[in-house]
């Protein structure tokens, strides 16, 4: 069957050369605005991966709010990105600019002044109030993008796209709860959709009628008095009458209390928000977020949802995605797992975007994989994320491998991290690294344990101890007794819950204590085809039936030492998880520090005030050491020795993934 995703498209007379736009990612790759090597290297790696265009985020205003994004404004920005233009145009791709403008969402930080909004209603994103825009600002504001998209044109940009999205400035316009405007830009839903339509006109004035003209917007606000998917139609169709060429769909505002980036979000979860506006407009559409397949994306086209896809992170993931979607090759792409440990965490924290199955994303310009002068025959030991990833970049410089993994199959703990529920997308990183790995020559053993001994009977020229870690069974009176587990065992499935007691107490309130609990507290919950089956047949309301689906057999309750629960979980995951904790009952007792473990709770010390946690089972999530005994053994018998991963310090997966592959390149 012929494969629509690689079909060409023609919008208002530029050529596609299949259904694949790179959705606009904020990188913070620079940092003064001015375009240099390393975004062009970035974009560039991403044209010659074989999408047809992207998107890049610009600040074009003096209000626009982005830190660390490429500037329009800037003197000499037009020779600046035409270098950046003509880069990705020589790599073979199209380019489009997203004018971007954050009204109430800028910082005053950012700006050196007070953010501007069609109210002052106080952001929760920023947590600051901004000025009302005069008549005045919103002439100069909608000119501005006029400007902005006109200075694009000339840099040789072959598209734009206004940013009316995510809860930014259009957005604001939009809304009810943000646009409390008495004048012709508020009032009704035909008056705040103005700005909007004000800034489509204008721009298409600024660009002409032969140069494509899309929008992003926000399909669903997702905000408790805000818009939902009829008034996104409405839009729609206002701003296509408007004059844009093209639509592109994305979820819902930054302050919303729906996760819309993370693993939470099913694949192609939103994918229903573009097919409502497909439905009532004529010019093409983009499917967005967590359309992170080959085959998914096809079957969005397939079933007539959208006539594009935008995927952002699956390209930072792998700048091939295109291409391997294309010739048949899926099963060799690096996923995006959506767990935005390197990728939005950096962003909040104003960090250079990075991506944790790709390390190589952002250093196009300073990091080469080159092939090894000296090949050496390596044995890699573990067959975790970094243990896989060390082999195959090992591999693909031209080492022998020999991987000896002592379980009946790799990935480590990867399968821990994706039992609880909404994380099940982890299973695809051992997935991915074992599909890339079956395609080269690395010679790989299960089931087998490495000693001393097996590895002077192999005697590789290197050994890369990748041993991952254990977790840590903490000196605390009554920790051997009955009743105690660790969390590891239950995520792994050597525990089930109901060998549990019905007061569960889950010591340590990090990630991991964090996530078992959430993982016990579906234990005896309605599912999500019960769930279905019951509001199908209208049976029963979401509302009469919440209870029985938020909350099973078993009554949670975690206890941490610290202030604060999820201290090791990133930004943009731990307010879900808590989120989550809150909705699942899960109580929650900080700063108690545990003194004994007995057969009915546990005795703990509170700001030095003792006190007593009835529980029937204790779940031990203190934290994890290095399992690395082996390093020291080898390297006693002479051996090149290096210790990666976990095997050298518990951290999050991006950084046992980083280790190795920094090891793997320059071996
Ligand atoms: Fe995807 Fe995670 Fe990489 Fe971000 S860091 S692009 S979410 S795999």
């Amino acid at each position: 069957m012929q494969q629509i995703l690689s079909s060409p498209l023609t919008i208002n007379g530029l050529e596609l050369k299949n259904r694949m736009v790179m959705s606009p990612m904020h990188v913070m790759y620079t940092p003064w605005g001015r375009v240099n090597d390393r975004l062009v290297a970035f974009y560039r790696r991403r044209a010659l991966g074989g999408v047809a265009m992207m998107v890049v985020v610009c600040a074009f205003d003096e209000y626009s709010g982005g830190p660390g994004m490429p500037d329009l404004r800037l003197d000499g920005a037009v020779s600046e990105f035409k270098v950046l233009t003509q880069a990705v145009q020589k790599a073979g791709a199209r380019i489009s600019a997203q004018l971007y403008h954050a009204g109430r969402y800028a910082h005053s930080a950012f700006l050196q002044k007070q953010a501007i909004a069609p109210s002052a209603v106080a952001s929760r994103f920023t947590r600051e109030t901004p000025r009302e825009m005069t008549n005045d600002d919103i002439q100069k504001t909608i000119a501005s993008f006029a400007a902005g998209a006109a200075k694009a044109k000339e840099a040789g940009f072959d598209a734009v796209e206004i940013l009316g999205s995510a809860g930014y400035l259009i957005c604001q316009f939009l809304s009810p709860l943000t646009n409390q405007r008495t004048d012709e830009y508020g009032g009704d839903l035909d008056h705040r959709m103005r700005f909007g339509c004000d800034v489509v006109r204008a721009v298409r004035q600024a660009v002409g009628p032969d140069f494509p003209v899309g929008i992003r917007i926000a399909g669903h606000d997702f905000m408790d008095g805000g818009h939902t998917n009829h008034e996104a139609r409405i839009f729609a169709q206002a701003v296509e009458n408007a004059g844009v060429d093209l639509i592109n769909v994305t979820g819902g505002w930054h302050e919303t209390k729906v996760p819309q980036t993370t693993m939470d979000l099913p694949r192609g979860g939103f994918t229903y928000l573009a097919r409502g506006i497909k439905e009532v407009v004529q010019v093409p559409v983009i499917a967005c977020n967590r359309i992170n397949t080959p085959e998914l994306a096809e079957e969005v086209l397939r079933q007539g949802f959208a006539d594009l896809i935008g995927p952002g992170r699956p390209l930072l993931a792998d700048p091939d995605f295109p291409l391997k979607a294309v010739s048949g090759r899926s099963d060799e792409i690096a996923l995006c797992l959506a767990c935005n440990q390197a990728c939005f965490d950096h962003i909040l924290s104003l960090q250079p975007v990075g991506c944790l199955v790709n390390p190589q994303a952002g250093f196009e310009s300073e990091i080469q994989i080159e092939p090894t002068a000296e090949p050496k025959r390596v044995l890699v030991v573990g067959g975790g994320p970094a243990g896989m990833e060390a082999a195959l970049v090992l591999a693909s410089r031209g080492h022998k491998v020999q991987l000896i993994e002592q379980a009946t199959r790799l990935g480590g703990q990867i399968p821990l991290a994706a039992a609880p529920p909404g994380r099940e997308e982890f299973l695809s990183l051992a997935t991915s690294l074992d599909n890339r790995l079956t395609k080269t020559e690395v010679k790989v053993e299960l089931a087998r344990r490495v000693t001393a001994d097996v590895v002077k009977a192999i005697d590789p020229e290197i050994v890369v101890v990748a041993t991952g870690a254990k977790p840590i069974q903490p000196d605390i009176p009554g920790v051997d007794g009955p009743g105690v587990v660790q969390a590891w065992d239950i995520l792994a499935g050597r525990i089930t819950p109901g060998e549990l007691g019905r007061r569960v107490l889950i010591l340590g309130g990090g990630a991991v204590g964090s996530e078992t609990a959430l993982f016990l507290a579906k234990y005896g919950a309605m599912t999500g085809e019960e769930l279905l089956f019951l509001l199908e047949n209208g049976a029963e309301t979401a509302d009469a039936v919440r209870p029985f689906f938020n909350s099973g057999a078993k009554q949670l309750t975690i206890v941490e030492m610290l202030p604060k629960i999820g201290r090791d979980i990133g930004l943009t995951n731990r307010w879900i998880v808590l989120q989550n904790l809150e909705r699942k009952g899960v109580a929650l007792r900080t700063k108690c520090r545990v003194t004994a473990i007995t057969p009915t709770g546990v005795q703990v010390d509170r700001d030095g005030t003792a006190e007593f946690i009835p529980g029937d089972s204790v779940v031990l999530a203190l934290g994890s050491r290095s399992d690395n005994a082996l390093a020291d053994e080898i390297k006693a018998l002479g051996y090149v020795t290096h210790v990666i991963g976990d095997a050298q310090a518990p951290r999050k997966a991006t950084d046992a993934i980083k280790d190795a592959f920094d090891l793997g390149r320059t071996l």
